[in-house]
Order: C-alpha cells, then sequence, then structure tokens
C-alpha cells in the first residue's frame, strides 16, 4: 500500500498550490473543471478509508470554486478536517497566512 504520509503531503502541496494560482474570478470552464478535479480525486484517492471520508467531507460542505480565495478557504478547512482527526494542529485559514504558505512564500 501507499505510504499515506508521504501520499498526503504530495497531495496536498499539489491541490492548495492549485488553488493559489486559481482564478481570482474563475470563469465557468474553471469552475467546472475543478469540480471534476476535486470529486475525482475523492473517488481515485488511493488511500481508500481517506477517500471515503473525504466523499462525505465534500457532501457536507460543498466545494466554493467561484474563484481564489474561496477555494483556498474551502480547501484549508478540509484539510483542517483531516488535521483534527488525525490529532495535528489546526491551520489559520486566514488568505494572507495561506498565501504566505502556498503563493508567497516567507516574508524575506
Ligand atoms: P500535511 O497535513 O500533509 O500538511 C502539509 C503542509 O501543509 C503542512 O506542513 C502545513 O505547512 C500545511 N498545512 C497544514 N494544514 C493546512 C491547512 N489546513 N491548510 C493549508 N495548509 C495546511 N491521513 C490519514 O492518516 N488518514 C486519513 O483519513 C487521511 N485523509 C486524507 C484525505 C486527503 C484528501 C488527503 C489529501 C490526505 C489525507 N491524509 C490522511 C494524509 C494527511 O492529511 C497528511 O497529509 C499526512 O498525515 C502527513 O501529514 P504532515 O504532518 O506531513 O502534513
Amino acid at each position: 500500500p501507499p505510504d499515506t504520509a508521504l501520499l498526503g503531503r504530495s497531495t496536498w502541496t499539489f491541490l492548495h498550490t492549485t488553488a493559489a494560482y486559481y482564478p481570482l474570478t474563475a470563469p465557468p470552464q474553471a469552475q467546472t473543471n475543478m469540480l471534476s478535479l476535486l470529486s475525482s480525486l475523492s473517488m481515485l484517492y488511493p488511500c481508500s478509508w481517506c477517500a471515503t471520508d473525504f466523499q462525505k467531507d465534500i457532501r457536507r460542505n460543498p466545494p466554493d470554486v467561484s474563484g481564489r480565495e474561496g477555494l483556498m478557504r474551502w480547501l484549508c478547512e478540509r484539510h483542517n478536517e483531516v488535521n483534527g482527526k488525525l490529532g495535528k494542529e489546526k491551520f489559520d485559514c486566514g488568505i494572507q497566512n495561506l498565501d504566505k504558505r502556498w503563493k508567497d512564500g516567507p516574508d524575506d
């Protein structure tokens, strides 16, 4: 079976980075593509219990694909959901903190 920690870190890196470079105001085609990516990921993710929980979480909390800020916040909250489940610290989902981690990098 895959290393779920490495798989998770890599997948979160892909998702948060993709959200950070998503359009500020997403055109309909980008919204459709993002919904399709998230839905497919939740079906195909190669950790079956992770995938099942992620599907349930997405059903309870439909993705905000309207634009980058909403998507980044939504994804941060989904990641915090998993952090909570695993007893990890919650991340500050403020946009400045998210941009610092996933777009701009540290101050100096
Ligand atoms: P990760 O949680 O992988 O985080 C990587 C980096 O992202 C952190 O160092 C931090 O800088 C940043 N970060 C942390 N939280 C946030 C946030 N909320 N928003 C933005 N950035 C943040 N593992 C399981 O054991 N069981 C599961 O059920 C499970 N479900 C998963 C479901 C999905 C969809 C994914 C993608 C992963 C899942 N994982 C699961 C893996 C788990 O989330 C972690 O990736 C793994 O435990 C490694 O954790 P880590 O401490 O290296 O940091």
